[in-house]
């Protein structure tokens, strides 16, 4: 397993550098390999995941079946928002009239505490999933001084899949039925044919990344204001 010799080892330079080390995960099947890898080498690196409110009860059912497998620690990051407040004067959610904001409000600041006091940022892009995320690389700046480490970003679906299969890994409950890339549920359609999975997420509109990963492609690292 050259690849999980190589995440070992960099994790490993990390720690012996006494670096502060987390990791994100969105529960999807093709999270599920890096989380594994997670739990053989370190099980104390915290793992986070933006905790929106609009999750499937799919994905929460999968994330306590993984914490049983995986031994690992799931923490949710719930927005400081409430949802009463998300709301227009007609009362539609702000998913409806402004996803941006949406996934600004519940997705990227709710982990900007966690950015800023940690030093290694762990998550698992992959290259072949968009264009956005051709251009990162496997160490990035992210805001706060923080680190971006990418250990998946040259893995392709077929690696990821193979993975799964080798090692009996659970998928997400709701890929049987043909969800292929799973976010919130408002912004989440089934795959359809002859697009790429994720064109499956903000279906019709010109938005393709929740916020958390889109600076970066763009060039931007400043840290949020
Ligand atoms: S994915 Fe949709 S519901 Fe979730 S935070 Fe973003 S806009 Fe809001």
């Amino acid at each position: 397993m050259p690849a999980f010799l190589s995440i070992q080892e960099r994790i490993g330079a990390y720690r012996r550098a006494g670096k502060r080390l987390f990791a994100t995960t969105s529960f999807q099947s093709h999270s599920v390999p890096l989380l594994h890898m997670l739990s053989l080498i370190d099980r104390t690196i915290p793992v986070y995941y933006a905790d929106t409110g609009y999750l499937f009860p799919a994905t929460l059912t999968f994330r306590d079946h993984l914490r049983g497998l995986l031994g690992l620690q799931f923490i949710g990051l719930r927005p400081a928002v409430p949802k009463s407040q998300q709301r227009d004067a007609n009362g539609a959610l702000m998913f409806t009239w402004d996803p941006d904001r949406c996934c600004d409000l519940n997705k990227v600041r709710p982990l900007e505490p966690i950015l800023a006091s940690h030093d290694v940022w762990i998550n698992g892009v992959r290259a072949d999933q968009s264009e956005v995320r051709k251009a990162m690389q496997v160490e990035q700046p992210a805001a706060f001084g923080c680190l971006r480490y990418h250990p998946m970003l040259d893995w392709t679906a077929r690696m990821v899949h193979h993975h799964i299969k080798v090692h009996a890994l659970p998928p997400h409950p709701l890929e049987a039925e043909g969800y292929l890339s799973i976010g919130c549920e408002p912004c989440t359609r089934k795959l359809m044919h002859g697009y790429d999975e994720r064109t499956s997420r903000w279906y019709g509109l010109k938005k393709t990344e929740c916020g958390l990963h889109t600076d970066l492609a763009m060039g931007n690292v400043q840290q949020p204001t």
